[in-house]
């Protein structure tokens, strides 16, 4: 098995919540715990299905990352020891399947060209939206344009930051985990700009 593999692997399996608890983390109610990476007096880490997020320090990851950090140890490690606590018995035996005619790396590289262009071509389209479709006068009904400029934006600058600026592991689990997202947005951001009416704006 591969280190993606791995990676991967451990992520459909296990639960982050699962995970936190096993290691000492109590959550309250609304999945918020005390944030183990720094002094955290109100719980702000906030603990997903697949992954951490704190509010205060800003940690965040999967249930690898979250080992790694809470032990200091590498991401293999983490995944070493995530494979022996939950017994699950991940060996490096699995042949990995031989479907790809490019390298895998080259897989990898291509697919972070696409996610950004991908993104940054949404993220244009929701700064549109927020202008274009916003109300005119307070008692007007929200056009759902407007609000999922609103919503979204957020959620994906950061994504688009993370593949832009995250380090090489990081990018690298992105790749495992939104995949199926950023194809969803392609194909979605696609016909939008189909649907458009307007003269298609002149690519930067
Ligand atoms: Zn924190």
């Amino acid at each position: 098995m591969t280190l993606d593999n791995i990676f991967e692997e451990l992520k459909s399996r296990l639960f982050m919540p699962d995970v936190a608890r096993f290691y000492g983390l109590e959550n309250n109610r609304s999945g918020f715990a005390a944030c183990p990476f720094h002094p955290d007096k109100t719980p702000s880490l906030k603990i997903y299905e697949a992954h951490y997020h704190c509010f205060g320090c800003g940690a965040h990851g999967d249930v690898t990352d979250f080992v790694a950090r809470l032990f200091r140890i590498s991401q293999y490690d983490a995944a070493v020891k995530l494979n022996a606590d939950f017994g699950l018995h991940l060996t490096n035996q699995r042949t990995v399947p031989m479907q790809q005619s490019v390298s895998p790396e080259v897989a990898y590289r291509n697919w972070l060209h696409s996610a950004e262009r991908i993104l940054n071509e949404y993220l244009n389209m929701l700064c549109r939206w927020q202008m274009e479709y916003a109300p005119k006068t307070p008692d007007e009904k929200l056009h759902p344009h407007f609000v999922e400029s609103l919503t979204k934006m957020e959620q994906y600058r950061y994504l688009y930051d993370r593949i832009r600026f995250g380090t090489d592991a990081e990018k690298r689990r992105l790749y495992l985990t939104e995949h199926e997202t950023l194809k969803k947005l392609a194909e979605r951001t696609k016909q939008l700009t189909v649907a458009r009416s307007a003269p298609k704006r002149k690519a930067i």
